[in-house]
């Protein structure tokens, strides 16, 4: 499969607000490292759940990826073009290319629109239709195919008239009307009722197959990447620190904080791993204050001397499968 997206060293470094009189006594800027040098690859067609805690930096990853926010250092590649520097109608033509969908399917949707004029709008801003009746049909279409029929009634409806799953539907609606090739998801059924999640998930499936689509899915359980994803990136403060195929992920993990949280699942009948179970105490640390060396230190059952001094790098260590630890790296 050939490469979509490949984001190279990227960085984004938030300047750390302080009062005047903080300034004046600082002695140097301090910045929350939220996305530290990341290296990643997304083949076409392909599902990359990019995983880990809250504050591990994934959203704002996905964020830099979409160009919603500029990157402090590094370069982001769509199908081979630089779209790192675009700006003005590059980067909004660049727009329809990439969609998000967002965690929050109430705080999404703007609550004085009609679910009709919610997907109306990106195809009159990106000028994909010529007539209110030819917008009118796209919509209808839409709305057929991810299951909210009959589509004339929730064309007239208001998001405060549907479920929060009925939401994410529309939310995914809006992503997919402009036939993007690379969609961002963000959390998409964290909020979702239990018992909605594996619809929506199996709706993405369908939707993946049949636009072509690539999928950024981030999200902070394990469990639900493995339903998604073909691969799996798991972040720890701002550096991805393992990746691997998800079968391969969840059979042979070997990042010790990777394997906490494969332990942290809860699991109907044991899995027949290698992986060890680990489990670990404490918090992510604050990324303003980024433990040397390895940056999982504090909280690693198995941190040795060079841990504390030296950063291991992400290397392969087998066919697709990276990790950043002293335990396999030399
Ligand atoms: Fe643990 Fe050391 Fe590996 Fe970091 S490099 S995960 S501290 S063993």
């Amino acid at each position: 499969m050939s490469e979509i997206l490949r984001v190279v060293r990227l960085k984004k470094w938030f300047p750390v607000q302080k009062s005047f009189l903080e300034r004046l006594l600082a002695k140097e800027k301090l910045y929350v490292r939220a996305v530290d040098c990341v290296d990643l690859s997304v083949s076409k067609g392909e599902t990359l759940a990019i995983v880990g805690e809250s504050g591990s930096g994934k959203t704002t990853l996905g964020r830099l990826i979409l160009r919603l926010i500029d990157p402090t250092d590094g370069r982001i590649y769509l199908d081979g073009q630089d779209i790192t520097n675009l700006k003005g109608e590059a980067l909004r033509k660049l727009r329809r290319r990439m969609q998000i969908i967002y965690q929050d399917p109430y705080a999404s949707l703007n609550p004085k629109m009609t679910i009709g004029d919610i997907l109306r709008d990106p195809l009159k801003i990106h000028e994909i239709v010529s007539t209110e009746q030819e917008a009118r049909e796209v919509v209808l279409n839409v709305l057929e195919r991810i299951g909210l029929t009959p589509a004339e009634e929730f064309y007239s409806l208001y998001p405060r008239n549907l479920s929060g799953g009925q939401r994410q539907r529309v939310a995914i609606a809006r992503a997919i009307i402009l036939k993007p090739e690379l969609i961002v998801a963000d959390e998409p059924v964290s909020m979702i009722d239990v018992s909605l999640r594996a619809s929506i998930l199996n709706l993405m499936i369908e939707l993946k197959k049949e636009l072509n689509l690539t999928y950024v899915f981030i999200t902070h359980d394990l469990a639900v990447a493995k339903y998604i994803a073909d691969s799996i990136a798991v972040m720890y403060l701002g550096k991805i620190v393992e990746k691997a195929p998800t079968e391969k992920l969840f059979k042979a993990s070997m990042h010790p904080y990777t394997q906490a949280l494969l332990s942290a699942i809860p699991m109907p009948k044991p899995l027949h791993t290698k992986t060890r179970k680990l489990e670990i105490g404490g918090e992510i640390p604050n990324p303003i204050n980024i433990p040397s060396g390895c940056r999982f230190h504090p909280r690693c059952p198995y941190a040795k001397e060079k841990c504390l001094k030296e950063e291991p790098q992400l290397i392969e260590v087998d066919r697709d499968h990276h990790i950043a630890c002293w335990l396999v790296s030399k």
